[in-house]
């Protein structure tokens, strides 16, 4: 059986392909290319970008520009992806490309300031997963059963014409382990495992880049992991008796241990451990009264469903929003909201 024969229905269509790869064909050879993933990039925002840059760049583009919005601090992990040269900051990005392909954002905010170029260019494709992406590009290639978006952009780059070799294999591996959990949630389907294969026979070394991308962060990082983790708080009754764990890390907490905004991200992960609570909750300080939110659960919430409550949004199991306030009023925020998003009964 083909992989489009298995594929489900709310895939994109083969007319939404033909029509990708026909404006890239249109568009790219001659004309700029700005390529943009959202705001604070994670590595399936990053990745998926690259390995697509690296891959155009494969049939001959030369004018391309790939950037994010905001601060242009490019986390520490993804530093060494092949590809990060074609990273500019959002103060450099052409005014009006004639094509802008979008990786990983569901709605067009998550392109900050540059989501103005989507009006300007000629053309304009939108490659993601996120099940709540109503499509806001000319052509919309959202797969919410793909694992991550780089397994959007794989496709493409195959029906493109694109071999993959190993500095595209290495950003699309990447963004395939970080959107997984490193191959551990319950989407690290067979169609995962098939494509990793096909990424490692080019030559990767998962270990190498699984230590480089996840497990290496400062020692001053441990340390102010240890202080944040201290100060986690577990409310068993929350979330209908399924439990709520929350902290919080700030500029200072940042700053006294000389670290940069990125290694907060990662906090998540032991955070949401916690054998008691469904619902893991971090909340990062990016301004004076403003937090980036990051909400997890283990399967009793759809906490995508909070994070659209307060404007944000996600997956079922993972989602984020911009908060305003105390900590404080950000977890009772989320405790008085998650009871109306359980996934089953309690
Ligand atoms: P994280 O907690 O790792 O930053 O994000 C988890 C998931 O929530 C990702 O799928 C991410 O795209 C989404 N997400 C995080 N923050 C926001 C936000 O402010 N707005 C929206 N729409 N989605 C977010
Ligand atoms: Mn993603």
């Amino acid at each position: 059986m083909t992989e489009l024969a298995t594929r489900r229905p709310s895939a994109p269509a083969e007319a939404d392909w033909s029509a990708a790869v026909a404006v890239i064909r249109e568009l790219a050879p001659a004309g700029r290319v700005l390529l943009i993933c959202h705001v604070n990039p994670d590595g399936d925002a990053l990745g998926s970008m690259l390995g697509f840059a690296l891959g155009l760049r494969q049939l001959g583009v030369t004018r391309m520009q790939a950037t994010f919005p905001g601060v242009f601090d490019v986390p520490e992990p993804f530093a060494e992806l092949p590809g990060v040269d074609l990273l500019v900051p959002e103060a450099e990005v052409w005014a009006d490309p004639e094509l802008v392909i979008t990786f990983d954002a569901a709605a067009a905010s998550r392109l900050g300031a540059l989501a103005d170029r989507l009006s300007r260019a000629r053309g304009t494709v939108v490659l993601d997963h996120h099940a709540s992406n109503a499509g806001f590009g000319g052509v919309n290639l959202v797969d919410p059963q793909a694992a991550a978006t780089s397994v959007v952009a794989e496709e493409l780059l195959a029906r493109l014409g694109v071999p993959l070799d190993a500095a595209i294999a290495e950003c699309l591996y990447v963004a395939l382990a970080t959107d997984t959990g490193s191959f551990k949630f319950d989407m690290t389907t067979p169609r995962v495992h098939e494509m990793a294969a096909r990424l490692i026979a080019t030559g990767l070394r998962p270990g190498e880049i699984s230590r480089r991308t996840f497990d290496t962060r400062p020692f001053e990082a441990v340390k102010l992991f240890a202080e944040v983790l201290a100060r986690a708080e577990l409310d068993p009754a929350a979330a209908a008796g399924h439990g709520l764990v929350s902290t919080y890390v700030t500029q200072d907490d940042l700053a006294r241990h000389g670290q940069r905004a990125y290694v907060m991200d990662a906090l998540i992960d032991p955070v949401r451990t916690v054998a008691e609570a469904d619902v893991a909750v971090l909340v990062k300080q990016i301004g004076e009264q403003t937090w980036a939110v990051s909400l997890r659960s283990k399967g009793a919430v759809d906490v995508s469903g909070v994070a659209v409550a307060l404007g944000g949004g996600g997956h079922r199991l993972a989602a984020g929003y911009t908060g305003h306030g105390t900590p404080a009023e950000i977890v009772a925020a989320v405790r008085s909201l998650v009871p109306d998003h359980l996934l089953s009964p309690s």
